[in-house]
C-alpha cells in the first residue's frame, strides 16, 4: 500500500489528533458522519456543519497551524466512512513573496484501492488566500467544497466497489500569494499533484474540482474549455437538479485547479462559482453567512450524479 504511493512522494497520514476528537466532542460531526437513514435527504446540512467547522479554525493559509488542523478535520471525518489519508509534502519557491514554502497535499482512497484502480478524481483546495491585513476565511472559497466533498465521501463508502475507484484529492496552494492566479503563482498543489499523474502509466478518465459550490443563490459558471462529455454531464445533473439556470459556460477558460490536470492529460471538470460577479470574493464577507444549505444541496445533488455516471463506465 504505502509502497505504491512512495512512489508519488505521499506518506501516510497519521490517525486522529487532539484536533479531531476536540471536534468531535464539539459535536461538529454529529451531522457530518453518523446521520440516521432517514436524513440521508438532509446531507445539505452535514456539508454545512463540515463548511462551519472548517471556517470556525480561521483564515488557513499554507504553513499556518489552521491549515495542519484543517487536514485533520478532513482525515478524521473520512476515517470513519472507511476512507484512508495521506499527505503528499513538497517545497516550491513563492515569488512574489521570495522564499521557500512547504504545502501539503492531502489524498484519501477507500478500502485499500490502488493507483491503478482509480478512474476518478474528486478534489478541492483547501487553503484561504493570505491576506496579512485581514481575516479572510474563505467560506466558499473554499471550506463549502471541502464540506460537500466530504459528505459525498460518507455516501460512496455504501458502495465499497464505486468508492474503490476514487481518489479524494484536497489541493494545499491554490491561491496565489500575489493578486491573481498567473502562471507563476498558484495553483501550487494541484501542479505538484498533477505532474506525478503525468508519470503514470494507467491515468484517471476523468477528474471534477468543486469550488465555491456554497454561496447563497448558487450561480456557477464553468469554464469555456470544459471537456464535452463533461460539460454534458453536468448539464444533465444540473437538469435534474431543476437547477439548469445556475449553471453557465463562462465566455473564457478559467485558471484553476483542474487545469494541471487537464494538462497532465485527465479531462476535468471545474465546478466553480462566478467569482468575478461576487463583490463579497476575496474578502472579509466569504463567511459561513455567505452559505446557504439549499446551494450545498444544489451541488451535492449535481456533482453526486456525475460521480454516478463517470463511476458507471
Ligand atoms: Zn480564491
Amino acid at each position: 500500500m504505502c509502497g505504491n504511493f512512495s512512489n508519488r512522494g505521499i506518506v501516510p497520514r497519521y490517525s486522529f489528533g487532539w484536533l479531531a476528537l476536540f471536534l468531535l466532542l464539539q459535536g461538529c460531526s454529529k451531522e457530518g458522519t453518523s446521520l440516521p437513514p432517514e436524513q440521508e435527504r438532509t446531507g445539505a446540512r452535514a456539508a454545512y456543519a463540515h463548511t462551519r467547522a472548517i471556517v470556525s479554525l480561521g483564515p488557513r493559509p499554507p504553513g499556518s497551524a489552521a491549515l495542519n488542523n484543517t487536514r485533520e478535520y478532513i482525515a478524521s471525518q473520512l476515517q470513519v466512512s472507511g476512507w484512508e489519508t495521506f499527505s503528499q509534502p513538497f517545497t516550491k519557491s513563492v515569488l512574489p513573496i521570495g522564499k521557500q514554502v512547504t504545502f501539503t497535499n492531502l489524498i484519501a482512497r477507500h478500502g485499500g484501492s490502488t493507483e491503478s484502480q482509480i478512474t476518478v478524481l474528486l478534489g478541492a483546495h483547501i487553503d484561504s488566500k493570505y491576506y496579512p491585513d485581514r481575516r479572510f476565511v474563505g467560506a466558499d472559497d473554499a471550506a463549502s467544497a471541502v464540506g460537500v466533498i466530504l459528505e459525498l465521501a460518507r455516501r460512496m463508502s455504501n458502495d465499497p466497489e464505486k468508492a474503490s475507484r476514487v481518489e479524494l484529492v484536497f489541493f494545499d496552494g491554490e491561491e496565489a500569494f500575489g493578486q491573481n492566479i498567473s502562471p507563476q503563482d498558484g495553483l501550487y498543489g494541484s501542479k505538484h499533484y498533477a505532474g506525478n499523474w503525468r508519470m503514470s502509466e494507467k491515468k484517471p478518465a476523468a477528474g471534477i474540482i468543486l469550488d465555491m459550490v456554497g454561496h447563497r443563490n448558487l450561480s456557477i459558471r464553468y469554464p469555456s474549455d470544459t471537456p464535452p462529455f463533461l460539460e454534458q454531464a453536468l448539464l444533465k445533473a444540473a437538469r435534474n437538479a431543476d437547477a439548469e439556470h445556475r449553471f453557465k459556460k463562462a465566455l473564457n477558460p478559467i485558471l484553476d485547479d483542474h487545469v494541471p490536470l487537464n494538462n497532465a492529460g485527465i479531462p476535468t471538470l471545474d465546478i466553480i462559482g462566478d467569482f468575478s460577479q461576487f463583490g463579497w470574493w476575496h474578502t472579509e464577507g466569504d463567511n459561513l453567512k455567505r452559505i446557504s444549505p439549499e446551494s450545498l444541496d444544489i451541488s451535492l445533488r449535481v456533482a453526486s450524479e456525475i460521480l454516478d455516471d463517470l463511476l458507471k463506465e
